[in-house]
């Protein structure tokens, strides 16, 4: 899989922080390496947030190759315009961009976004009451964390597409065969151009961080405060800000609708839980976002996500669409652009055995290697839990002596013996001591 997860192992200490703070139980750490199982991983970010050592990194391709390349063509995320200290004015970003040498695509984009903020407002329209409430897509590790650890709320994912990917596959009608990077604020943006999750291919060719194309920006030394061509419609960068997409999608409804707006992993978790468990009657729409405060929180922006946010707020934001605005979303929604392909499925389960057979017989042996396990979760075995251990131990991808309890148990053991042993006298001997 295509993960926006790097590891590097040279840097790793062994310490274990990362696996206690993964949500899906992804990470391993074993033979002093740290090992990621992919079908697992949602790309959120956190072990790289608690990886004090930087052994993980974000697994973008290389900005410099691209730049060098020449004509390079950038599409970026709301969180790009809200870096740049003394940058107050989206459309500074933009000029500074040219500056640089970088097209940016910019035009297919705030109509795409409009156009999703349509698409899931017409999706809320038309859900069956039973079916709701319908849930974001726009944070592909949300959509992964549901693929992973939530399958039975996959038919409440609203099956609306990406506004980024809409605004390529706009962009791709007339640039077939060109070359698009996605500048992106987190692992999970990186996923979604590798391994898009609802169609087969992304529009976009690479994926570099907000942050690298930011530091050289920032090194090249532009610092106009006015932009020489403002920006016309905005209204798209308040995605990057925690409720800044159901501001957007209820701007295309006639009634007052319910909606949740959740940010950060552990709120997230929460509240899908709550879900789960059929805790929120009448709630019509859930906006979630594994970083916190909102896409402003990924672990590939520049600035702290706190100025980000006062940047995007102070904006002049005109919500109401005018009428040939509206005209050009309404013919980009009869098209069908904003669908989801492929309806999100469910991450199979890894099996603990080639078939059945062996699965069955696996099972067996992992309930008794568990049942002696301490059951403490402590993380020093470089797994997430003891139930995780003795997964890999009946896997063959581990020992019970990796569990530092049985570990002292068994030294113990042996120590006893070495002492027992210790009393003996070797038997040709014996007579000759008795003398
Ligand atoms: S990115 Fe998230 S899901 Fe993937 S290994 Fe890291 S913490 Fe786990
Ligand atoms: S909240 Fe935004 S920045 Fe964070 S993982 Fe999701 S899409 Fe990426």
């Amino acid at each position: 899989m295509g993960h926006g997860v790097k590891i590097f192992n040279a840097a790793c200490k062994g310490c274990v922080n990362c696996i206690k703070s993964c949500p899906t139980e992804a990470i391993r750490v074993v033979d002093g390496r740290v090992r990621i199982i992919p079908e697992l991983c949602i790309d959120c970010g956190e072990c790289l947030r608690t990886c004090t050592k930087k052994a993980l990194g974000m697994d973008e391709d290389d900005w410099d190759t691209l730049r060098t390349a020449g004509d390079l063509q950038v599409m970026s995320d709301p969180t790009l315009y809200a870096q740049l200290g003394s940058y107050r004015r989206p459309g500074v970003v933009r000029d500074a961009l040219s500056h640089f040498g970088v097209r940016e695509v910019a035009s297919e984009v705030p109509l795409a976004y409009d156009v999703g903020a349509y698409a899931i407002a017409r999706a809320l329209e038309e859900a069956e009451p039973g079916r709701k409430p319908l849930i974001s897509t726009y944070c592909p590790a949300i959509v992964r964390l549901v693929q992973v650890r939530f399958p039975e709320l996959l038919p409440r994912l609203v099956p609306v597409e990406s506004p980024l990917e809409i605004a390529g596959q706009i962009w791709r009608r007339d640039h077939r065969d060109s070359n698009l990077t996605l500048v992106a604020p987190c692992p999970a943006k990186i996923t979604l151009v590798r391994e898009p999750v609802g169609r087969e291919k992304s529009s976009f060719t690479s994926v570099v961080a907000v942050k690298r194309v930011t530091r050289d920006l920032l090194a090249s030394g532009a610092t106009a405060e006015v932009p020489q061509k403002p920006m016309e419609n905005i209204r798209w960068l308040m995605w990057a800000l925690r409720g800044g997409e159901t501001r957007h999608v209820t701007q295309f409804l006639d009634r007052p609708v319910k909606t949740m707006v959740v940010s950060g992993l552990r709120n997230t978790l929460d509240l899908l839980q709550e879900l789960e468990l059929g805790h929120l009657p009448g709630v019509d729409y859930v906006e979630c976002r594994v970083c916190d405060l909102g896409c402003i929180g990924g672990i590939g922006n520049a600035e702290t996500r706190f100025l980000s946010e006062i940047r995007l707020r102070e904006l002049p934001v005109r919500w109401e669409l005018t009428e040939h605005e509206f005209g050009e979303v309404q013919e980009l929604y009869d098209q069908g652009i904003w669908k989801l392909k492929v309806s999100p499925r469910a991450t199979q389960s890894r099996t603990l055995g080639k078939n059945v057979a062996e699965s069955m017989n696996r099972l067996q042996k992992l309930k008794k290697v568990y049942d002696e396990l301490p059951h403490i979760d402590c993380g020093a075995c470089g797994r997430p839990t003891c139930h995780a251990l003795a997964e890999d131990i009946v896997r063959g991808e581990g020992e019970v002596t990796d569990c530092i309890f049985k570990l002292r148990d068994r030294i113990s053991t042996l120590a006893r013996e070495i002492a027992d042993l210790s009393g003996h006298v070797p038997h040709t001997l014996r007579n000759r001591e008795e003398d």
